[in-house]
């Protein structure tokens, strides 16, 4: 397994307008450097408790993305320096990065993660969740945070049309609210979607942003890997 090449590889099949966050989760700094000298500067990681750690240990110039579910009360770590978060998943959450990103000075961008996928297991927005959100008073006042776009994770499934057809659904919903009034703070330019098994499709769907792991790093040999 060749990091750079699979990193190159990768670059060639994404169209222009589709960025690569490498997902370097459980994967040791080593490898991460090995990606960086290929020239890689985006990476995604799930948990907070590793996120942190391999920023102190790697180069400045990183930009880190947080991917995973994340718990309120460990934003506070990652406000100092994380670069988007994708993973937002509720208007508690959104409130408690607007209060660490005061603290820190800074404003933090956000994408809403949105449900697409059929199991009901993954966490998210549903499509009215996100209309009530903008309209709320709470949104109104978060002034440390800028959401970004939207997140979405498809259903785990070998059928490629049911894949689509989620990530079509996003790229609608996104557009939808592209054209229609948001908030200051809010504005449609990020579309997070598609992972090693489907960031082709994804991109086809109209994606930004893939996030890709194992395609580059290899396979995950841990169970806690989601
Ligand atoms: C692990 C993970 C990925 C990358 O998965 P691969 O299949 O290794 O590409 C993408 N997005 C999220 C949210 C993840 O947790």
């Amino acid at each position: 397994m060749n990091i750079k090449n699979n990193i190159n590889n990768l670059l060639q099949n994404l169209p222009a307008g589709c960025a690569l966050v490498a997902v370097s989760k459980t994967k040791p700094v080593e490898q991460i450097a090995e990606a960086y000298a290929a020239g890689q500067r985006v990476f995604g990681e799930n948990k907070v408790q590793e996120m942190v750690p391999k920023h102190e240990a790697l180069p400045k110039d990183i930009a880190w993305h947080m991917i995973g579910h994340l718990q309120s009360n460990k934003v506070k770590y990652i406000a100092p320096f994380v670069t988007l978060i994708h993973s937002v998943d509720s208007a508690r959450l959104l409130e408690e990065i607007d209060k660490q990103a005061a603290k820190a000075n800074r404003i933090i961008p956000c994408l809403l993660q949105l449900h697409i996928a059929e199991e009901d297991t993954k966490f998210g927005f549903s499509e009215d969740e996100v209309l009530q959100l903008f309209q709320s008073t709470a949104f109104a006042g978060l002034k440390h945070i800028q959401v970004q776009g939207l997140m979405g994770m498809a259903t785990l499934t070998e059928d490629e049309g049911q894949i689509r057809k989620e990530f079509h659904g996003l790229k609608t919903f996104f557009e939808k609210l592209k054209s229609s009034a948001l908030p200051s703070h809010a504005m449609m330019k990020e579309l997070s979607m598609g992972m090693s098994s489907d960031y082709k499709i994804a991109a086809e769907e109209g994606s930004t942003l893939v996030r890709v792991g194992s395609a580059i790093f290899g396979e995950r040999h841990y169970e806690n890997q989601k």
